[in-house]
């Protein structure tokens, strides 16, 4: 019996080397890059969202279009699986108001030392360095190594190479072109351009607009977003990011609506206005309670001759978006190998004994948490559909 070999060590990958071990298989895990798990460390920096703790249904609506596919992955390693599976590493979790559930470290880094050291004491191993290329004609795995080609003959593969953000961190999206039916990549969870004036984006970039809610085509999200030098970006952009993405790509640019005070309705913020004998800035800041930054998007729509009253532009003040930031700083990204390429067990319907999981499949899903989910929910279903293959 030879091993299971599974390319990608991310979240993905290394549950469903952990799956497979624990089954008694012997597995073999490649990376293309020196470290494992580099995009899982980078998402431990905000905190590691884990999962989500919200019913199951509402949980799986977050999926859009993809929701049913990954419906069957999902019931059977549902999230309470998952929680479950990081307190048994020895770190326990704390649901936030939110409903979002991460580890009380609020890092990555401790829960992957204890999941590598776990998976070494399975006797599985890590091959660094390996870039998976393909399979030769024998339909042995071929990988480019600083040494030189490698061949590697497996019991069955399973494919977790990840999708297209961030492509730094090893999952850069060249798999695509080594399978059929992958949907081309778009980023996910990213910023957008808005053009700043040069005041605003010396005086602003890098502040947060907190406590904000955020409308587009009827959806509205409460949260934060960030100034960066050339546009928007944060938790209630990202959840936004989808449609505008879509409608920025349709018709050149999209209309944010942006409510600064969500806590107060027009007419109370409208009776807080004294208006004489105060500047603009001051009207701002005193009276309707805006932070510096969000006082600077009032005037910067004044000074781009916007003459709406200011209680109505306060709770919904347009801004223009007009470009999307691109995938090397999204936090996911759109597209990958279609569902309709898998059988029910994830394994590929034109190649046998090959499974795939994680975020290269064809999903999208807001952060919250989703997107470690579906990760950790194909990872361990790639593994039982190894398992059911080779059993
Ligand atoms: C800044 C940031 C913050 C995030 N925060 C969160 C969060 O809080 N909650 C959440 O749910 N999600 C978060 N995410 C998303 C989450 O990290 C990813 O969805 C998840 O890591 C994807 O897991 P994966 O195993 O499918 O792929 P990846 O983690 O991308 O791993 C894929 C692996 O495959 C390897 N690989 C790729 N191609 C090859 C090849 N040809 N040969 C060999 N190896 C290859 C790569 O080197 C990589 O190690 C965040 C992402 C970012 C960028």
């Amino acid at each position: 019996m030879s091993a299971v070999a599974v390319i990608g060590a991310g979240p993905a990958g290394l549950i469903a080397a952990e799956t497979l071990a624990q089954a008694g298989r012997e597995v073999v895990i490649f990376d293309q890059m020196a470290q494992p798990a580099r995009k899982f460390l980078v998402a431990g920096r905000g905190g590691l969202n884990l999962t989500h703790s919200q019913p199951l249904e509402r949980f799986l609506a977050h999926y859009g279009a993809a929701a049913e596919a990954l419906r069957p992955a999902i019931e059977a390693f549902p999230p309470e699986a998952l929680i479950a599976w990081c307190e048994g590493l020895g770190q326990a979790v704390f649901t936030g108001s939110s409903g979002r559930v991460f580890p009380r470290a609020m890092k990555a880094s401790p829960l992957l030392r204890a999941w590598l050291a776990r998976l070494e004491g399975l006797g599985v191993t890590l091959r660094r360095r390996h870039r998976w290329t393909g399979w030769d004609d024998a339909g042995a795995l071929r990988f480019a190594t600083p040494e030189g080609e490698v061949s590697f003959v497996a019991d069955a593969t399973v494919l977790a190479l990840g999708g297209a953000s961030w492509p730094r961190l090893g999952s850069d999206g060249g798999w695509a072109s080594l399978l059929a039916d992958v949907a081309p990549f778009q980023p996910s969870n990213m910023g957008f351009h808005v053009a700043w004036s040069p005041h605003f984006r010396e005086r602003f970039q890098g502040l947060p607009l907190k406590r904000v809610a955020l409308t587009f085509a009827g959806e509205t999200r409460r949260g934060e977003a960030m100034v960066t030098r050339d546009g928007i970006e944060g938790g209630a952009v990202y959840a936004l990011s989808g449609a505008l993405r879509d409608a920025i790509s349709r018709d050149g640019s999209a209309l944010l609506q942006v409510d600064l005070r969500p806590d107060l309705n027009q007419a109370a913020l409208a009776a807080r206005f004294s208006g004489r004998g105060m500047s603009l800035s001051n009207q701002l800041r005193k009276q309707a309670g805006l932070s510096p930054v969000a006082a600077g998007l009032v005037q910067e729509a004044r000074h781009a001759g916007d003459t709406t009253a200011l209680p109505a532009l306060i709770k919904a003040l347009p801004l223009r978006l007009t470009g999307v930031q691109g995938l090397e700083r999204a936090i996911s990204s759109a597209g990958g190998l279609r569902f309709t390429a898998l059988d029910a067990h994830c394994m590929l319907r034109a190649r046998s004994g090959v499974f795939v999981a994680g975020e290269m499949l064809d999903w999208e899903a807001p952060t919250g948490g989703y997107l470690l989910q579906a990760c950790f929910s194909t990872g361990v279903a790639a593994a039982r559909g190894v398992l059911l293959s080779i059993a």
